[in-house]
């Protein structure tokens, strides 16, 4: 039969994107979601398996009926930063509670491989730019903290038990795929890029700029905007390795490049061809002030270099989906 990979959280935005780069290269993508945030319309490439991290007793039994498959994808977690500081409750119970189960089913069903979704918010305020993997991680919202708390528990369960692990610390994922039939749909979203879209259609309020006091050539945020795609490419890297040798690995998953808010408004002024008004508002509670990744470990690691991470290129991509969602 042909190989199979399950991909907790494949109904989301960067899971759909995940599950659509396997099935391109043969590998079946079974999706594990509890569609809570995920939407059933975007498992388009292999089976859906409805299922909550948090029920124990059924991800014990789904991984167990599924122990032929040799990897684990791990993609699903709270990830509106906002609330976590609101209700860590909730995302400790979520995404720590949840990897523990996930992993205890693997290790009961001798499945020793996952590659898990982390992110560059496990850093923390970086002062030495671009940020390294050896920087020593504080992160600083309660999203970073669960984070970063998972990492802790692969490293430990290397050790202690042989799993294996790619850990992939993305940077901002934007854009989508160029057909147009899958993209970003949170709701509520609060993402620069599909916001500045919305508002540039008429669809919601004039763009709120967060901040123009940060310590920046034009005072906004700077930001590594890395197109999904390119992330879906960095799974399918980090399969061939974890299935040839590969034991364990932290990696950047970024352009290198920053981008200001500012910046990013003008791209999609420019793609939208529409115009962009906006306010500036107090900053927002939690951002840091720059965030770019150095790329060359996973460039050494994996091969890996981004190749649809072109700004234009997200924008494009992404305003394609939001008009196709909207019919515009
Ligand atoms: N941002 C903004 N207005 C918005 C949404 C986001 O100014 O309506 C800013 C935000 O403060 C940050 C940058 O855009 O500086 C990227 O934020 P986003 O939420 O897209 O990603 P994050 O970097 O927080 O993961």
């Amino acid at each position: 039969s042909s190989p199979s990979v399950i991909v907790v959280g494949g109904a989301g935005y960067i899971g759909s994107h995940v599950c659509k780069a396997f099935a391109q290269q043969g590998i079946l993508p079974i999706t594990f979601d509890n569609l809570s945030t995920g939407h059933n319309h975007a498992v388009k490439w292999g089976p859906l398996i409805e299922v909550d991290l948090c029920d124990r007793a059924t991800i014990f039994e789904e991984i167990e009926k599924h122990s032929h498959v040799p990897l684990v994808v791990h993609l699903a977690s709270s990830i509106e930063v906002g609330f976590g500081e609101k209700h860590p409750d909730s995302f400790y119970m979520n995404n720590v509670v949840g990897a523990l189960n996930l992993l205890d089913a693997m290790k009961n069903s001798s499945i020793n491989k996952i590659i898990f979704s982390s992110t560059c918010a496990t850093y923390g305020e970086i002062s030495n730019l671009p940020i390294n993997e050896k920087e020593v991680q504080s992160p600083y919202s309660v999203y970073g903290k669960t984070k970063l708390a998972i990492e802790h528990m692969l490293q430990s369960y290397h050790k202690a038990f042989d799993l294996n692990y790619v850990t992939l610390r993305y940077f901002n994922a934007a854009g989508a795929d160029e057909s147009g039939e899958i993209g970003e749909e949170h709701d509520p979203e609060t993402h620069l890029i599909p916001l500045a879209l919305a508002s540039a259609a008429g669809l919601r309020q004039r763009m709120k700029i967060f901040g123009n006091d940060y310590d920046t050539p034009n005072g906004t945020c700077i930001r590594d905007y890395i197109h999904v795609n390119d992330i879906a490419q960095a799974h399918l890297l980090s399969w061939d390795k974890l299935q040839n040798g590969l034991t364990k690995a932290e990696l950047n998953i970024g352009t290198g490049k920053g981008y200001s808010n500012l910046e990013i408004l003008k791209t999609v002024e420019k793609v939208t061809g529409l115009p962009m008004p906006y306010d500036i508002e107090p900053r927002r509670d939690g951002d840091l002030s720059q965030l770019y990744a150095d790329t060359s470990r996973a460039q050494s690691v994996l091969g890996f270099e981004a190749k649809y991470s072109d700004l234009d290129f997200i924008v494009r991509t992404a305003w394609r989906f939001f008009k196709s969602k909207h019919q515009i």
